[in-house]
C-alpha cells in the first residue's frame, strides 16, 4: 500500500494555495493514510487548515530563504521532506512554482514524475489519468517504480472539504540553505501589457470573444470600440474570464486595430490553453475544431453567433443563439446593471 503525501509551497502569508486543496482532494482519493510536506517562509496557517483534513502527519520546513520561488533552494527542501516522510507517492498542485524543481526532485530521489493529471484511480493499484495531443487522446497511467511524483492540474479536482479527525502530528524537517542555493533572485514581476486582469482561473464563466467582434457589421462598417465597451462590460459585472479565438489573438500581433485588452494569454484551443470553468459563452466566434478543442473541460456550452451553420451548431455547443452578439450583449449588460 502506498504512502502518499501531499507535497506544497506555501503562500508568502503561510497559507495553502487553492490549488494545494485540490491536489489534497486527488490525495484523499487514493491514499489511506495522506501525509503534508510544507514548505515557504512561514507554513503556520496551512498547517493550521490542514487540522480536520483528514491528514495524519504534517512536515514542515520554514526558511526566509524559502520565500522567494527558486529552483536551487526549492528542490532541496522539497526532496527533504520526501525523504524524511518515506513517502511512495507524492501528490503536488502544478503551479509554476512546483512545476519548476518537480523532475530535478524526481530525478534526485530515483524516481519517476508524471504531470498534467487530471484523475487518480486506486481502484486494482494506483493509476493517474492525463490528456496528449492537446487534450485529444486520454491515457491511463501505471507505474511500478517508486516514488512516483504525480503534478495534478488545478481545475481538475474539487477543493477538499474539512473531514473531522485529529490534528495531524506536526514534525519541522530542517534543511541548509547556503549562499550557493540563493543565488538566483527574484528582481520583479512582470505582467503582460493587458490595462486590465482578463484571465480569471476561478471564475464561473469562461467569455469568449472571437474575431467576428472586428469584423464588418451590417452597416458595413467594423466597430471595434463599441465591441470593446462591450465586452469589458459584460466582464466587469458578471466576473467572467475572457477567453479567445486565434484569428483575434493574430490580428493584434499583425498591429490592426483589434481590442487592446486582449493578449496571446486569452487564446484558447489547440495552440492555446484549455481553461476548466463550469460554463463557457462564445461570442462572434465559429466555432472550428482548433479552438473547440480547447474547450474540453468547459461543462456548459453556449454560443451566439450570425451564422446558423456555424461550427457551434453541430454538436459542439448546447445552446447555440442565432444572433447578433452586439445587440446580445447590449442587452445582458442592462440586465446585469438593472440587477446590481
Ligand atoms: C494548426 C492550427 C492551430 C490552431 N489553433 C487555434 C487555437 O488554438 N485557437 C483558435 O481559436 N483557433 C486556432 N486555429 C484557427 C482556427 O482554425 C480558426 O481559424 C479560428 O478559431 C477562427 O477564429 P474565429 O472563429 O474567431 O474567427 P472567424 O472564423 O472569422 O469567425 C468569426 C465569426 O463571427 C461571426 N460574427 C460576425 N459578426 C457577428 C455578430 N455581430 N454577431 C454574432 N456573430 C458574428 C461570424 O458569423 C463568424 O462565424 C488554429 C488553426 C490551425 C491551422
Amino acid at each position: 500500500m502506498d504512502t502518499v503525501l501531499l507535497l506544497t509551497p506555501t503562500e508568502p502569508d503561510g497559507t495553502l494555495p487553492r490549488a494545494a486543496l485540490e491536489a489534497l482532494s486527488a490525495a484523499r482519493a487514493v491514499g489511506e493514510s495522506v501525509w503534508a510536506g510544507l514548505f515557504g517562509a512561514r507554513t503556520g496557517k496551512a498547517v493550521a487548515a490542514l487540522s480536520g483534513a483528514g491528514v495524519a502527519r504534517v512536515l514542515s520546513t520554514e526558511a526566509e530563504a524559502l520565500a522567494e520561488p527558486r529552483y536551487g533552494s526549492d528542490v532541496v527542501a522539497a526532496t527533504a521532506l520526501v525523504r524524511a516522510s518515506g513517502a511512495t507517492v507524492i501528490v503536488a498542485p502544478a503551479l509554476s512554482r512546483v512545476a519548476r524543481f518537480a523532475a530535478g526532485m524526481a530525478e534526485r530521489l530515483s524516481g519517476r514524475i508524471d504531470t498534467h493529471v487530471t484523475q487518480l484511480s486506486s481502484r486494482g493499484g494506483l493509476s493517474a489519468t492525463r490528456w496528449y495531443y492537446r487534450q485529444r487522446i486520454e491515457a491511463t497511467l501505471v507505474r511500478a517504480e517508486r516514488p512516483w511524483v504525480l503534478l495534478v492540474d488545478p481545475g481538475a479536482f474539487p477543493l477538499a472539504s474539512p473531514s473531522g479527525g485529529a490534528a495531524p502530528q506536526l514534525e519541522e524537517v530542517p534543511v541548509e540553505i547556503g549562499p550557493e542555493l540563493r543565488r538566483t533572485r527574484v528582481a520583479g514581476l512582470r505582467a503582460p501589457a493587458a490595462g486590465e486582469q482578463t484571465i480569471r482561473p476561478d471564475a464561473k464563466t469562461l467569455f469568449v470573444a472571437g474575431a467576428g467582434w472586428t469584423k464588418k457589421q451590417a452597416d458595413g462598417a467594423p466597430h471595434p470600440e463599441r465591441a470593446g465597451e462591450l465586452i469589458l462590460g459584460f466582464l466587469r459585472a458578471s466576473g467572467a474570464s475572457l477567453g479567445t479565438s486565434k484569428s483575434l489573438t493574430d490580428q493584434a500581433g499583425e498591429g490592426q486595430k483589434v481590442l487592446e485588452f486582449m493578449s496571446h494569454l486569452n487564446q484558447v484551443g489547440q495552440t492555446g490553453s484549455t481553461p476548466r470553468h463550469s460554463r463557457g459563452l462564445s461570442t462572434c466566434c465559429h466555432g472550428e475544431e482548433p479552438h473547440v478543442v480547447g474547450w474540453r473541460f468547459i461543462r456548459e456550452r453556449r454560443a451566439v453567433n450570425l451564422d446558423p451553420g456555424c461550427g457551434w451548431a453541430r454538436g459542439k455547443a448546447d445552446v447555440l443563439y442565432v444572433a447578433d452578439a452586439f445587440a446580445v450583449m447590449e442587452k445582458l449588460n442592462a440586465l446585469l446593471a438593472a440587477k446590481k
